[in-house]
């Protein structure tokens, strides 16, 4: 069955990993830039990094015929070096420009700080400026409800943003309503550990219906599964749901989010 995978840290997955993906059926995988598991000592490891995303991971994708989109933040864990976050944003542009990349993200808040904030703040100005989709991270457990508070206040601050252009991820049943209220896509990350599991996402479907969301797997170099979004079709199926509801849920919504930007073809 298609789907398409929204967030996937591939550059921290092998290439098994990208023959499970296309033979589960995935159309095109996209990859936010994130934290790399250390913190990165200047801007050129940044440049590096953005390069990888906009240059190198796309080709590797290619060979196995997967179509490769990418976003480009500095993630909240690395802000609060503000000077370096400051060289960082000044860089940022240059790759929002970049045929592959579709927006900011996943900007967002880790633990909520001060500075975090102030380049949140920052990253929502440079998106809304150039009319950029954003793609949200949201913080772990018990942060998550405050923070994710704190980032839809600072998203509606800016009178520019638009939230159906806005998709705020990581949602769990404590925060899921905060983020569909205002006009925001929700997007469910499907973990083994922590975040939702197939059942629970499933379970949020059905209460909160299948309009301005998805679901993805968000696989990184931790516990995380590539194939978490065909689990959840297998249990979506399971449980009786129409063919055309779960194509529209891994499929057709994040084709229609994505193709808010022009460069988004499939
Ligand atoms: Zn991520």
């Amino acid at each position: 069955m298609r789907y398409i995978e929204p967030h996937a840290h591939m550059v921290s997955r092998t290439t098994d990993d990208y023959e499970k993906l296309i033979t589960a059926g995935c159309e095109a995988v996209c990859e936010p830039a994130f934290w790399a598991g250390f913190d990165r000592a200047s801007v050129e490891g940044f440049r590096d990094y953005y390069l990888q995303l906009t240059e190198y991971e796309p080709a590797r994708a290619a060979k196995f015929g997967l179509p490769h989109y990418t976003w480009i933040c500095l993630n909240p864990k690395e802000a609060e070096d503000l000077a370096l976050a400051k060289d960082v944003l000044d860089i940022i542009p240059e790759f929002l420009d970049k045929p592959n990349v579709l927006g900011v993200g996943e900007i967002g808040l880790n633990k909520n700080s001060r500075n975090e904030l102030e380049v949140l703040e920052r990253h929502i100005e440079i998106a809304a400026n150039r009319d950029e989709l954003i793609l949200v991270h949201t913080p772990h457990l018990e942060d998550k409800r405050k923070g994710t508070k704190l980032i839809i206040d600072a998203l509606l601050n800016n009178p520019k943003v638009r939230p159906e252009r806005v998709i705020i991820d990581h949602v769990e049943e404590h925060t899921i309503q905060l983020a569909m209220d205002k006009g925001f896509w929700a997007g469910m990350t499907l973990y083994p550990e922590s975040k939702c599991t197939p059942a629970r996402a499933v379970d949020m479907l059905e209460l909160y219906g299948t309009n301005r969301i998805w679901m993805n797997c968000a696989c990184d170099w931790g516990i995380s599964d590539p194939l978490a979004v065909p689990k959840a079709i297998v249990e979506m199926r399971r449980r009786g749901h129409d063919q055309n509801v779960i194509d529209k849920v891994v499929y057709q919504n994040p084709h229609s989010f994505m193709s808010q930007c022009p460069k988004f073809q499939l």
